[in-house]
């Protein structure tokens, strides 16, 4: 018997689970991914591995990109270039806000399994999630993907609002020239963050702020964005940017009375970093 032929052995089933495609290159997982129907996109698989397991998900297809080559942080002049399968504890090194916000998701372990592309795209269940997602909307990233329609390159808002089905290869923005993290702090590293804001000043000047915790994802904050000259007057602005709610971790009345504090504190570590 000769070597099983390559479609052989990437293609492979699972009785009673999905069938695991598992592409060897960044080409063949568009090529696998399709359209995305009822396809599971498993990253680090830190969320989605369990939830398979237990069989709370049952896709059809479960992608897994671990041999796809989407890791690697690239800087082309003033641009860095994030793959999707990138390790959160790869990004550690990086400037704030990305350093300090990855430093403070769940423990070494977990940062050394799950990914960049698994973190933009989960989703809240009983606790916020997805903590980088903030994070990648004041930093103004682009997020790059395929799936129904090809390839498509957006702001990372835009993504976050019609992302189902969707492949995410890489993200990519302009490096800051500051930025800065203020979250609620809780205890044990196994906590979620109830509530995080970001904050960047562009290379032109301009500051942008995202926040996580704050809504269904990853929201920006423009009200508090316009008002940024005056720390306070930007959090107390901030509140009508967001989609406040209640979980298993925090109040939204909670949220409203630290919003406000988050914002004039990130505002604050901002123009310290200057
Ligand atoms: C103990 C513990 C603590 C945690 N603490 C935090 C925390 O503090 N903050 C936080 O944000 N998260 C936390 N998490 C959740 C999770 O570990 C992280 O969000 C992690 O970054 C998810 O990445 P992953 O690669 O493992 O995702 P996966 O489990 O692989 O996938 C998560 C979701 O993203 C989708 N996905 C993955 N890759 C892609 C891609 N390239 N394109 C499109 N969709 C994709 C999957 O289909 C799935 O829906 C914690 C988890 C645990 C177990």
């Amino acid at each position: 018997m000769g070597r099983p032929a390559p479609t052989q052995k990437r293609v492979e089933s699972m009785s009673n689970g999905p069938e695991v495609l598992t592409p060897r290159s960044a080409t063949e997982a568009i090529e696998l991914f399709g359209d995305g129907g009822d396809t599971a996109i498993v990253g680090g698989g830190t969320i989605l591995v369990p939830e398979l397991r237990l069989g709370s998900a049952r896709p059809a297809r479960a992608l897994m990109l671990h041999r796809a080559g989407l890791a690697g942080v690239s800087k082309d002049g003033g641009r860095l270039t994030i793959g999707a399968m990138t390790p959160l504890n790869a990004l550690a090194s990086l400037a704030d806000p990305i350093a300090a916000c990855v430093s403070h998701i769940a423990d070494l372990e977990i940062r050394g399994q799950a990914t960049l592309g698994g973190n933009l795209c989960a989703r809240n269940t009983d606790a916020p999630r997805g903590d980088l997602q903030g994070v990648l909307i004041a930093l103004g990233a682009s997020v790059r993907s395929v799936g129904a329609g090809g390839e498509r390159t957006e702001p990372t808002e835009e993504f976050l609002a019609n992302r189902d089905d969707r492949l995410v290869l890489d993200v990519s923005f302009d490096l800051p020239s500051a930025g800065a993290y203020a979250y609620l702090d809780r205890a044990h590293t196994h906590e979620y963050t109830a509530l995080a804001v970001s904050a960047v000043r562009t290379s032109d000047g301009t500051i942008r702020l995202g926040a996580n915790g704050a809504g269904p994802h990853g929201l920006r904050l423009p009200s508090a964005e316009a008002a940024a000259a005056n720390h306070a007057a930007a959090g107390a602005a901030a509140l009508a940017d967001v989609a406040l709610f209640d979980d298993a971790i925090a109040s939204a009345w909670y949220r409203e009375k630290t919003l406000p504090v988050l914002v004039r504190r990130a505002l604050d570590q901002l123009e310290d970093a200057a």
